[in-house]
């Protein structure tokens, strides 16, 4: 049944939520009892009048997403030809698809676009060039230091940077196929160390310049990269963080394991000319001066549609980090066809992207899919909290950017400190919202809308992972698609996801099961970097009677309207007495509570009911812990979920163990819970921000 409304239905809010959406009341949070008052999943929030004031819309509403989706699942083939014959093809292909995803039927594989040669590089800047668009800005380049003058670059400039750059990692003796590390800031020369890899056929793997040392080694040694792209260092906010440093220690500790790096490129970033580093002679060359003397013409490499385009190390937020593989001509007509559709890019647009290309968002929604656009991006290099947490607003502003991309990390962080560095801002030139990374609780996705939007702007809430290159589930903003707070509702062109049982049976109509794709999409997972075997037992373990499916790791729910509710991650479905409840379910609940800044759910032994509900809960700036307050976040898990999740344990915690991209690392936090805190059982902790904040949790433990 349709039960969506058209945008002239007007919003169905919460009585709470309408009256602080009139942009002059000062912003009230919604009270716990209006936002228990109605089920979440029962809110259609329609795209706003107001964005097709800024859009004509790529498609003609609702319907015609239907019809293209339709298209897109019967008849993948045809399809996807279609689409990727807008691109530059050296040679064309001879099969659109094919495809293996049951190991009992033999090897596991996925191909697009068979026998046809490309280059990604190629289309995304000489093909612009050529049409004439080469004083168009590609990058604006927007430092840390709020006002330090930096250059920005045009989408000629980008090109003649990138084939410079192509002709130095030639000179270090990279050939096609070889793999080149690059572990830089986030500056422009980032997505063209990336792009000058591409030209050239050269794999590239970014590490994001977080890491230390220790975790930079172990991704240099798997990917046998003895290149290596870097800087000086760079100032996040007011931290310096010293790249050279890390990278000479990670040499060492690459040599130890008989690796030698064989050349560093090394970009002069940091103010300070006193804390320039000494190069290594012979071995490290600056890239201003290697640029300057390099040749400005180098021929892209033709590159058959399947070949590696790059390698990139999954966070680590469940386990040992996995080198996923990408393609070159698949990944490219997806990265650019979501970047269209999803985000709505248009001629003309600023695209703002907050994501760093050490993440697989900043490969897809930096690099490629907006330049495969030809957009002009905002590429920022600071924290959205320096010098203050009105930065990201006033970017906007400066920049008239049109689309933001950000996380509900950075959201419910720039939430603590209210409306007020949101409001000192115009934002009038945003058309669209988009969120990426984890579920965006509802209440972080109000305020998105509301205070950050001003109601005027949908949410893009896009679900996918490094393993999918691109965004799988998110709204379109179309007229006739109704948004509900929470939900990445339906699937993109092409993806046919299902929810099936442990058993590898597809539930039908609505549900609960663990989330599953049926058929490749052309961005799908190449490989796991020299581990075929860890590729399928984690990918492709279940088999249906005809065919296999690609296993995401987490749970969703779908409800009567087909949209999707992603619980969380498999793991942390907690079975307590019987019922399974996700964790984000939880978390959700506990955010509602105007105190509670952010919550983390997991589960742990119970003796009579299997597992116990056990929540961390970070309060906001200045509010105090109290028996209360305990009894108040108790009352409203009851009230929102049921009595059933009435939290076991309730533990103060000052912060959360996060990873660099920001997500909350749940593996640390189900031991701290089941008191298993020993150095063995807590694993690998290089890939946390802050490892320091696991002793302050053991510390602070209520079962201590
Ligand atoms: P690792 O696989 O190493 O543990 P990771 O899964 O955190 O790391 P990513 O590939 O960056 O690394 O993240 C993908 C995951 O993030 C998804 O599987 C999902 O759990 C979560 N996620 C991303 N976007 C959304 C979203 N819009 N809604 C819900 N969950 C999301
Ligand atoms: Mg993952």
């Amino acid at each position: 049944p349709a039960l969506l409304l058209p945008a002239a239905a007007g919003l169905v809010l919460t009585p709470a939520t309408r009256t602080h959406s009139s942009a002059a009341a000062p912003h009230a949070r919604p009270t716990i009892r209006a936002v228990l008052d109605v089920d979440v999943s029962q809110q259609r929030v329609p795209v706003p009048a107001a964005f097709f004031e800024k859009s004509d819309g790529l498609l003609n509403g609702k319907a015609a997403y239907d019809e293209m989706y339709q298209r897109s699942v019967d008849d993948p083939s045809a399809f996807w030809g279609e689409v990727a014959s807008q691109f530059h093809w050296e040679e064309p292909w001879s099969e659109v698809m094919s495809y293996n995803f049951a190991p009992s039927k033999g090897e596991v594989f996925t191909s697009w676009f068979k026998g046809g040669k490309t280059n990604v590089c190629f289309n995304a800047l000489d093909r612009h060039v050529a049409a004439g668009h080469g004083d168009q800005v590609a990058f604006i380049h927007e430092p840390n230091e709020e006002g330090e003058t930096v250059k920005s670059y045009t989408y000629a400039e980008v090109l003649d940077e990138v084939q410079r750059l192509a002709n130095v990692l030639k000179e270090k003796g990279v050939r096609k196929g070889d793999r080149v590390s690059i572990f830089m800031p986030m500056v422009p020369q980032l997505p063209i160390a990336m792009l000058a890899c591409a030209r050239i056929g050269a794999v590239h793997s970014v590490v994001f310049g977080g890491f230390s040392a220790e975790a930079l080694s172990g991704r240099l040694i798997d990917a046998q990269s003895t290149v290596v792209l870097t800087a000086d260092g760079v100032m996040r906010g007011v931290k310096p963080i010293n790249l050279y440093d890390i990278v000479q220690a990670a040499t060492k500790i690459c040599g130890e394991a008989c690796m030698e790096v064989e050349a560093l490129v090394v970009l002069k970033r940091l103010p300070d000319s006193d804390k320039t580093p000494t190069l290594v002679e012979g071995r490290d060359v600056w890239w201003s001066e290697a640029i300057a003397s390099a040749d400005p013409k180098c021929d892209v490499e033709w590159m058959d549609a399947e070949d590696p385009l790059f390698v990139l190390y999954t966070s680590g937020s469940t386990g040992k980090p996995k080198g996923v593989l990408h393609s070159t001509g698949g990944y490219m007509v997806y990265a650019a066809t979501t970047s269209k559709y999803v985000f709505d890019l248009q001629d003309g647009d600023t695209f703002f992207c907050t994501a760093d290309c050490g993440w697989i968002t900043g490969h897809s929604y930096v690099t490629y899919g907006p330049m495969l656009n030809r957009a002009t991006q905002v590429i920022f290099e600071g924290v959205p909290s320096y010098p203050d947490n009105g930065r990201l607003w006033r970017i906007v502003d400066e920049h008239q950017v049109t689309q933001i991309y950000t996380a509900p990390t950075a959201i419910r962080a720039l939430m603590r400190s209210g409306e007020g560095p949101v409001k000192a801002s115009s934002r009038k030139s945003l058309k669209l919202l988009g969120s990426v990374g984890e579920p965006i609780n509802p209440e972080a996705w109000r305020w998105y809308f509301e205070v950050v939007g001003d109601s005027r702007c949908p949410i893009a809430d896009t679900w996918w992972q490094t393993e999918t290159g691109g965004i799988m589930i998110a709204p379109l903003p179309l007229e006739g698609w109704a948004q509900k707070p929470g939900s990445a509702s339906l699937p993109f062109f092409g993806v046919q996801p299902v929810l099936i049982t442990p058993e590898g049976k597809e539930i039908e109509g609505p549900g609960e099961g663990l989330l599953a794709i049926k058929a490749p999409w052309p961005s799908t997972i190449r490989g796991v970097v020299g581990d075929y075997d860890r590729y399928v037992t984690t990918y492709f373990p279940i088999e249906g009677e005809e065919y296999g499916y690609y296993l995401t790791g987490d749970g969703c729910r779908r409800d009567e309207d087909g949209y999707h509710w992603i619980t969380g991650r498999v793991d942390d479905v907690i079975n307590t007495s019987g019922h399974r409840i996700g964790t984000a379910e939880v978390e959700s609940a506990v955010v509602l509570h105007p105190d509670v800044a952010e919550a983390a759910v997991v589960g742990f032994p119970h003796p009579i009911k299997g597992e116990g509900i056990y929540i961390y809960v970070t309060l906001n700036e200045g509010v105090e812990q109290s028996d209360e307050l305990l009894q108040a976040l108790r009352m409203q898990c009851r009230g929102e979920i049921g009595a059933f999740a009435s939290p076991d344990v309730i533990h103060w915690a000052p912060a959360l163990p996060k990873t660099r991209s920001g997500k909350i690392m749940r593996r640390i936090l189900r031991k701290i819970a089941s008191k298993d805190t020993d150095a063995d059982s807590l694993g690998d902790t290089s890939t946390l921000a802050d490892p320091s904040v696991v002793d302050t949790l053991i510390a602070t433990s209520p079962l201590a």
